[in-house]
């Protein structure tokens, strides 16, 4: 037998998968405002897919605004209650290499929260911005000169030192400037965070911070200098992490570390990154923020009272958790076919590839990290039976999945809409021109209006950038 429908039994489909809500527009995976109108068809932020397509291009990535707006007005609620709770204060950094643009800057800064950067281009798209450069944090395992320059001149409130050679170099740069630079210094705490290895960035065999057994020569390398101003450490243990015990343990360590180096001067700040995983599937279920702000508290709470120190300023990072659900990615149908293959005990079943008109190009997530996400049928609702189906690019990559497995409806087909939800964060961020491909457009959608934030990059732009395209420019 050829299992190609019913997909409750295709012996291809995952065991987390259920075809019972591959229907719904599930809470928590999708933006505050998404929902169907009266004829069946997908809205954001009271903007019909149909709509947005026709206006912006496809596909195209579309941001909630009040969600994403809300989201951090939340998650700072969220953490300010449960450290203030302890008698401790804390400030947000909203870690803007999940998605960012002058807007989104804007945004963030008009919800109180500050901004993490990690490279020169988004220190310059957070000054385009406006962003106050005090509320500015720079990260980077390999900054150049240039970088750091460009830091300290602007003002940027906190430098994360990431090496020990970072050290000496930096100050170079603040005594150039006649300047006192706030620094962190990052750890790696050694905490294996329970995510994907290219996820987890606390553990020994990683390019990132300084090991503990080195912290207290770093720290005091920093201090030996004028120009730098030491004021903690910072722990970043990995991303899209689901339990609170990773963040406790690593809490744990810097706060028995911070009691040491409180010996030979202040340690008035420690900053425990981001990280906080969200639900890209119906069937994942993240830890509530609030829940996971107070955990952490107690942590911070507890290593505190029992090394007998007082409480620092306690800061966080978050990006996915702030931008991720607020991102839906819409795409058009072209080609469906059939493929029959065989499951692990040689029975034969159909799986279903649709491909759509993007790809690994704005979402390379499942490529790279075997990420899952589902779709849903956007310009119309069909009650046709439910069919699995492996949602693919236009890519020359076999690799080139968007959605590994999910059901749709049957009929589906050649020019229909399809949204994937859960692509605010590191999706933009993330796009290449792989084969060329444009690289979509950013739209803003609020109170039924669409707004675009970044325009399409389009094979015009692209091949301005190619010197033999200009004949003065390539004799
Ligand atoms: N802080 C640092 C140093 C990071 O490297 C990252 C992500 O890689 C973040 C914060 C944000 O993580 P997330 O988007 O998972 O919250």
């Amino acid at each position: 037998m050829i299992f190609s429908e019913s997909n409750a039994v295709n012996p291809l489909a995952p065991q987390w998968l259920d075809s019972a809500v591959a229907r719904q527009l599930n809470s928590g995976v999708w933006p505050a405002t998404a929902t169907r109108d009266a004829a069946g068809e997908l809205t954001i932020g009271g903007v019909r897919a149909t709509e947005l397509l026709e206006r912006h291009g496809s596909p195209l990535y579309v941001i909630d605004e009040h969600d994403m707006r809300e989201r951090a007005a939340s998650a700072l609620a969220a953490f300010t209650e449960a450290f203030n709770a302890i008698g401790a204060q804390v400030q947000l950094h909203y870690a803007s290499k999940a998605l960012l643009s002058i807007d989104i800057a804007r945004w963030m800064q008009q919800a109180g929260v500050g901004l993490d950067v990690a490279s020169a281009g988004e220190l310059e798209v957070a000054l385009a911005a406006g962003i106050d450069p005090e509320t500015i944090g720079l990260h980077g395992n390999n900054k150049s000169d240039a970088l750091l320059a460009r830091a300290v001149e602007v003002g940027v409130g906190t430098v994360i030192i990431d090496s020990l050679t970072e050290i000496d170099r930096l100050a170079a740069v603040a005594a150039e400037f006649g300047k006192r630079q706030p620094v962190l210094l990052r750890i790696n705490s050694g905490i294996h965070a329970d995510t994907h290895s290219y996820l987890a960035t606390s553990h020994e065999d990683q390019k990132f911070g300084i090991t503990l057994a080195s912290a207290a020569e770093a720290v005091a390398k920093i201090r030996g200098h004028e120009a730098l101003e030491f004021r903690g450490l910072h722990s970043h243990i990995g991303s899209s992490i689901y339990s609170a015990d990773g963040f406790g343990a690593a809490a744990d360590r810097l706060m028995r570390l911070r009691a040491e180096l409180l010996a030979d001067g202040p340690v008035p700040e420690v900053n425990l990154g981001g990280g906080f995983g969200i639900a890209y599937l119906p069937s994942d279920r993240p830890l509530p923020l609030d829940e996971l702000a107070r955990g952490i508290a107690a942590e911070v709470a507890r290593a505190c009272a029992e090394t007998g120190t007082d409480l620092p300023l306690v800061t966080f990072e978050p990006g996915r958790s702030i931008a991720g659900p607020a991102g839906v990615t819409l795409y058009r149908v072209g080609v469906t076919k059939d493929v029959t293959v065989s499951d692990e005990h040689g029975t034969p079943a159909v799986r279903r590839y649709v491909s759509v008109d993007g790809g690994m190009s704005d979402n390379a997530r499942p490529a790279m990290y075997r990420a899952d996400y589902c779709v849903r049928l956007a310009n119309r609702e069909s009650d046709a039976p439910l069919q699995l189906v492996r949602v693919v690019g236009s890519h020359c990559e076999s690799g080139d999945i968007v959605v590994y497995a999910d059901y749709l409806p049957d009929d589906v087909s050649y020019g229909d809409i399809l949204a994937v939800p859960a692509t605010g964060a590191y999706c933009f961020a993330m796009a290449s021109h792989y084969n060329y491909f444009d690289r979509p457009a950013m739209v803003a959608v609020r109170d039924g209006e669409s707004r675009t934030l970044v325009r399409r990059i389009t094979i015009q732009d692209l091949l301005a950038a190619d010197t033999a395209s200009t004949p003065e420019e390539h004799p």
